[in-house]
């Protein structure tokens, strides 16, 4: 049995999800006549208090057809350097949007106001490109999945109201956050003008994201989906897995948190670990040194069918899912004890 830490997009459907997907009543959804992914769609809706949702392949397509249905080619993105929107969607703000991106360097992926207030361009200069949107990350990704402090996103959206900026929320992982912070989704969608949530993650169905926004904001949504090529058809047997998660997953979510700082406790007591990010979700990940680099020491542990990926020269990373049981950990810890 292989302990799979490289990623929580590794997870794959429970045979409790799968006879879900297998039940499902289907249509086709461009003509919107998909009766689950409308259940899916009005569900998600409905748990942020938003008018509306769309249903993409994945949460890179939802971020990009955000950022573009929020802009106009020539505009300014502003967001922090760490942002998966900028280091890993292949440079699409530029390529789907036409825009520039300004970066903050942030604390663990994460920026306040008052350097959201700095990088806003003059509107009246004429050399400036026009800051049309902030976009923030919660948890973190590249920030060891950090969490906002809720008074901090208020603080910002009180600067974009004052300048008029969109403000778009990358929350892959934002069950994540809210478990963690004991935080209500409806409190996020008062704060913002759209938010990605991912269902592929820590939800675990194999396919799915949703962005949800306004009605207006959701229809010219759904025709830029089409136009990246993200219309599906029969999305159905896919929607249900979301139902599904979304009913069954994110509670246990918790339990990921426990065992992410359980593991965290046992890397900082070995001499080869260095620098840990704090861990507050279910991401670790930390510096590895002498005897071992990130990639010998993932290939120790590989040698007991645990694997987790070496990030940078000097950094491994670790991301706990559903499909790691208490055992798997165990057998971790115990590994790392003998290291
Ligand atoms: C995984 C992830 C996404 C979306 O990735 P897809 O693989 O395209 O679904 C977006 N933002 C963050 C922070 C992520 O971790």
């Amino acid at each position: 049995m292989t302990t799979d830490l490289r990623s929580d997009t590794f997870t794959k459907p429970s045979p409790a999800m799968l006879e879900a997907m297998f039940k499902a009543k289907v249509g086709d959804d461009v003509f919107g006549e998909d009766p689950t992914v409308n259940q899916l769609e009005s569900m998600a809706a409905e748990m942020f208090k938003m008018e509306a949702a769309i249903f993409c392949p994945s949460g890179t397509m939802t971020n990009q057809i955000a950022i573009k249905c929020h802009t106009q080619p020539g505009d300014e993105v502003i967001c922090d350097e760490l942002s998966h929107v900028y280091q890993y969607e292949g440079g699409g703000i530029a390529f789907n949007a036409g825009c520039s991106v300004k970066l903050l360097h942030g604390n663990r992926g994460r920026i306040t106001a008052e350097q959201v207030e700095e990088a806003i361009n003059n509107k009246t200069d004429l050399h400036k490109a026009y800051t049309r949107l902030v976009s923030l990350e919660n948890t973190a990704n590249r920030g060891g999945g950090s969490c906002y402090d809720f008074k901090d996103i208020l603080a910002i959206k009180n600067s974009c109201d004052q300048h008029q900026l969109q403000l778009h929320l990358d929350g892959a992982r934002i069950w994540n956050a809210l478990i963690a912070k004991k935080e209500k989704p409806i409190e996020y969608g008062t704060v913002f003008n759209s938010i990605s949530i991912c269902l592929s993650k820590g939800l675990g169905t194999p396919v799915g994201s949703l962005l949800l926004g306004t009605t207006d904001f959701i229809k010219k949504a759904r025709r830029v989906r089409k136009i990246f090529g993200g219309g599906m058809r029969q999305a159905g047997y896919l929607a249900a897995a979301g139902i599904y998660a979304l009913e069954n997953n994110i509670n246990r979510l918790e339990e990921d948190h426990i065992h992410s700082k359980l593991i965290a406790d046992a890397l900082s007591k070995k001499d080869f670990v260095g620098n840990i990010i704090p861990v507050e979700t279910n991401i670790i990940i930390f510096e590895v040194k002498g005897p071992y680099s990130p990639v010998s020491f993932c290939a120790k542990l590989k040698e007991h069918q645990i694997l987790c990926l070496p990030i940078s020269a000097s950094q491994v990373r670790m991301v706990i899912h559903l499909d790691i049981t208490h055992e798997m950990v165990n057998l971790l810890l115990s590994v790392l004890e003998s290291l």
